[in-house]
């Protein structure tokens, strides 16, 4: 037995690490499989200061989330990502062995890899009917030590927004007894969908948002919870002192300024025409059995021959995601809208299969 094994948690020797789009797959020139934005920005930085540590959350970032989300900078705690929020937001409430959060898959699958680096159970109560929308008795009745309920919305892999009614009722539910956490990574694609005005109203909600995906920077990685000012406070006990490198910051805070947001919303509507007529195509194929509807920048789609597709694709450079081993999503491939030169590659590569 190695050291590691004999002296980790026994847990984590068990445990299989988040196969990521740049951990489980490699190679291809073309890569659709991890929702990213194709193009990047122009930046510039400025090495002044760098010989300082940066500020725990610096001014200008918290400031420029603040005007852009229409929440006050207390309410905001910037992370290495959304990823760090759900981390940081497991380890400030979850007691190892003790505390549970609850999840509906299929869903994203960091908020169990999470859950189990710390030692805490995921409850699952799965997304039900065809529109894969929450099931709020059975949540209702799966409270019992679940500290933290994960909402995502629009949902990723299924693309389907979450019924607001229905985010409400799970409030409600969980009022004075659990955090109801909504993670908005995809929200810029349907901004009028955001839940963050209820936070004035509901003390146990959290929102994540991200700058990987509508703006481009998966790279960077920033991400945003935003809260009450309390949760904030608690959240800022956990996470590391200098969570933001100054790197970042300053490259975030541009993105976050008139002209970034602008450059943004003009992406947004690009992906979501190149959404619609890529969706039109893939109803048209013989081979494609159900094509999710996405308010998210990807397309889930279902076809007995997913295994064939997805082997097509990769041969030829183009690399996307299987999520058939998820909940409820047997043969179901996920696309991410690239370019419109990208999506005309997936388009040619598959039409041009004979056993397809
Ligand atoms: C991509 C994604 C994240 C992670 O975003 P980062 O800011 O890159 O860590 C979080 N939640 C969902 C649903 C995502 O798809």
């Amino acid at each position: 037995m190695t050291i590691a094994n004999k002296l980790a948690r026994p847990e984590l020797v068990e445990m299989v690490a988040y196969q990521s789009a740049r951990r489980g797959q490699s190679g291809g020139n073309c890569w659709l499989n991890a929702n990213e934005a194709p193009g990047t920005g122009q930046y510039q930085l400025n090495s002044f200061g760098i010989n300082r540590y940066p500020d725990f959350q610096p001014t200008n970032l918290i400031n420029a989330y603040s005007n852009y989300a229409g929440v006050e900078p207390n309410q905001i705690l910037a992370s290495r990502g959304a990823d760090e929020g759900i981390d940081v937001l497991i380890r400030t409430f979850c007691r190892a062995h003790k505390d549970k959060i609850l999840i509906c898959p299929p869903t994203y699958g960091m908020y169990a890899i999470s859950a189990q680096t710390q030692g805490c159970e995921a409850v699952t109560v799965p997304l039900i009917g065809d529109h894969y929308q929450l099931d709020t008795d059975s949540i209702a009745k799966s409270l019992t030590d679940v500290k933290l309920v994960f909402i995502c919305s629009p949902n990723n892999p299924t693309g389907h927004l979450i019924d607001h009614h229905q985010i409400k009722q799970v409030l409600e539910q969980c009022k004075d007894r659990a955090i109801v956490v909504v993670d908005e990574a995809y929200i810029e694609f349907c901004p009028e969908q955001t839940v963050v005005s209820w936070l004035k109203e509901y003390s146990n909600l959290v929102i994540l948002r991200t700058l990987s995906k509508a703006y481009a920077l998966a790279g960077l990685r920033c991400g945003f919870t935003l809260a009450s000012t309390d949760i904030i406070a608690m959240m800022s006990k956990v996470i590391a002192p200098y969570p933001i490198a100054a790197p970042v910051a300053e490259i975030a805070s541009d993105a976050l300024n008139g002209d970034g947001i602008t450059t943004m919303t003009i992406r947004v509507k690009e992906c979501n025409k190149l959404k619609e007529d890529f969706t039109l195509w893939l109803e048209k194929q013989s081979w494609c059995d159900e094509v999710f509807n996405s308010d998210a920048n990807f397309i889930l789609l279902r076809s007995k021959q997913a295994k064939q597709i997805f082997n097509c694709l990769s041969e030829n450079g183009l690399l996307i995601r299987d999520q058939s081993k998820q909940y409820r999503l047997e043969n179901c491939l996920r696309i991410s809208i690239g370019s419109a030169n990208e999506l005309a590659l997936v388009k040619n590569t598959l039409a041009t299969q004979e056993d397809l």
